[in-house]
């Protein structure tokens, strides 16, 4: 059947259930972003044009809201607790909706099991059910719902689900039995599932898909209004929770700030003001988000103390023509020294509160320097204070980009067919690839068949050695590429090596999260023994890693631009 898309999402919202605050929350949400999402699906449709749209059916399981696994969100909703999977999943839901699918959505086991028809009351069915949906999207918690109440058909059907991921999980720390091996086991990882079945809230690293959200977009009369209606000398603090204005140094530069700007702050509090939060700061409390993003419509500058990481707000905040000021990381924060990442299956090192921020979006909109130079930090306001700059949200966080997005993943991803045509090992065919004429890396040979139906197209591939120490995220991002793992099997012979004329001594295969690479002292070449290990994150000084990069789609990095 030909999916078509929906301009009318009331249906939607009683798919949504009730009763909740956090399912209040979303569906408030999705009925004032309504108007957006359909001129998006009608924008979507135009570029589009008579492409052939299967419709899926699809099951929505949010674990994270089941009483099973605690639902420690919803009490928090109105209370400063995280709201960006909320923000997340209400977006993943409209956009599955609008693209036309048929919709399922789950937030208790017992709804689970009647959707997956497990029987009332039988803790797991052995047996192997029939499975009514094509897709699965769910979280951690529900995975592991789902691996103890679907009995043998879990293991059939793993490769139809999709988990909702917000910080990322390392293709390392997904294998289990390496995982195991190398000190890469934490409480969420190796489910042995393809790295990219993984779905993050940012485009952290390509080892997986990136899922996203969207942020309400401004058309010319409201940017214009904007821009003549800010103030120059406001300020609004990032974060919703009292602890997050507890900090080192809070005293010295909140005094700067305060020198120059007035500070306004949404911490929620109960009866009185919290305590961390100095008198000078005027606080609003935790506001409904409508609110939220009137203020700052108004504000200037947008600021982050270092916590949270990598929310949805600073996005909003530079939507709406704020410059978002943050401290850079140094040393980087991750799983190894820090509290907050600790046991999520990532060993990213994060360089500042919000990298995507930093490195997609940058100045002017975007400014991130050292909070431990005071100079610094002032030189920094002054200059935002008189610095212009227009509303902006990047295509990929707009309705038409999530909707293209997750259009390209629904039609063109599937991890249940057996992968790519070279077998991984010494002895693959010859690569369809040729050095380039400047010597410095492989293209896709133009005489070489194309794989009809891989995807993403093996044609957009760029193959680069990496100098000792660099990961593949980065080389390729040196090239002004993105790494795409799914290359990683054309590019794991000896022949790919020859092509870039790197003198091996003798190949080898194992299994590491790092291969293929070169290893310089010894000039041995390494091959990768279990296709589920390629990896594009991981660094090592001993290794030149042999890197697949793919070009992108300017404001859509998760599309090559033979995608669509
Ligand atoms: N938000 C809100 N009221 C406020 C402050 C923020 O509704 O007073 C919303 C904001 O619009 C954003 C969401 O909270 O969409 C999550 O933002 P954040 O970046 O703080 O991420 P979190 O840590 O909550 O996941």
């Amino acid at each position: 059947v030909q999916a078509v898309f929906r301009s009318n999402l009331s249906h939607l919202l009683d798919l949504m259930g009730s009763g909740k605050e956090s399912l209040i929350f979303m569906k408030k949400r999705t009925k004032r972003l309504t108007a957006q999402w359909v001129l998006a699906a009608q924008r979507l449709a135009q570029k589009l044009g008579a492409t052939w749209r299967d419709q899926k059916q699809i099951l929505v399981h949010i674990g994270f809201l089941t009483e099973e696994s605690g639902d420690v969100f919803s009490p928090r909703v109105l209370k400063g607790g995280p709201l960006g999977e909320m923000v997340q999943w209400a977006d993943i839901l409209a956009a599955l909706y609008v693209l036309g699918h048929g919709l399922r959505v789950t937030v208790s086991l017992k709804e689970l099991q009647s959707n997956l028809g497990v029987p009332p009351g039988r803790g797991s069915c052995p047996l192997t059910i029939p499975l009514p949906f094509d897709l699965i999207y769910t979280d951690y918690h529900g995975l592991q719902q789902m691996k103890q109440h679907m009995g043998l058909s879990f293991k059939k059907y793993r490769c139809r689900i999709r988990v909702i991921d917000t910080f990322g999980t390392e293709p390392a720390y997904n294998h289990e039995e390496y995982a195991t091996l190398h000190g890469y086991r934490t409480n969420w990882g190796y489910w042995n599932l393809s790295p990219k079945q993984f779905m993050t809230m940012f485009p952290h690293t390509p080892d997986n898909s990136f899922m996203g959200f969207v942020s309400e977009e401004l058309n010319e009369t409201e940017k214009q209004l904007i821009k003549g209606g800010k103030a120059s000398n406001m300020a609004v603090v990032y974060g919703k929770e009292a602890s997050i204005w507890k900090f080192q140094g809070k005293e010295k530069f909140l005094g700067i700030l305060n020198k120059y700007m007035e500070i306004h702050g949404t911490v929620y509090y109960e009866s009185q003001r919290p305590p961390e939060v100095p008198a000078f700061v005027k606080n609003h409390g935790l506001l409904p988000q409508p609110e939220f993003q009137q203020l700052l419509r108004k504000a200037k500058l947008f600021i982050g103390f270092g916590f949270p990481y990598e929310g949805p707000a600073p996005l909003e905040a530079i939507a709406n023509g704020c410059i978002f000021l943050q401290s850079r990381f140094s040393p980087p924060h991750s799983s190894l020294n820090h509290e907050f990442f600790r046991g999520k299956p990532t060993s990213r090192e994060v360089f500042s509160q919000h990298p995507y921020a930093e490195n997609f979006i940058g100045k002017p909109h975007v400014w991130t320097v050292d909070y431990n130079n005071s100079e610094e930090f002032e030189a920094a306001i002054k200059a935002i204070m008189t610095t212009q700059v227009d509303p902006y949200l990047p295509y990929e966080y707009t309705c038409e980009g999530m909707l293209e997005r997750i259009h390209a993943y629904i039609q063109h991803q599937d991890f249940c067919t057996a992968p790519g045509p070279a077998p991984p090992g010494a002895h693959a065919p010859q690569s369809p690839f040729v050095l380039a004429p400047n010597a410095t890396h492989l293209e896709w040979a133009h005489n070489a068949s194309l794989t009809p139906g891989a995807w993403p197209p093996v044609n957009s591939l760029r193959a680069w050695l990496a100098v000792p120490g660099r990961a593949c995220t980065d080389t390729c991002l040196d090239h002004g590429l993105i790494c795409e793992p799914s290359f990683f099997p054309f590019l794991n012979s000896q022949d790919a090596f020859l092509k870039l004329q790197v003198p091996c001594d003798s190949t080898e295969s194992e299994m590491n999260h790092l291969y293929p690479a070169f290893a310089q002292p010894g000039q041995e070449c390494y091959l990768q023994k279990e296709p589920l290990l390629f990896s594009c994150a991981g660094s090592n000084t001993k290794y030149r890693r042999l890197c697949p990069c793919r070009d992108f789609r300017k404001g859509q990095v998760a599309l090559c631009q033979g995608c669509l």
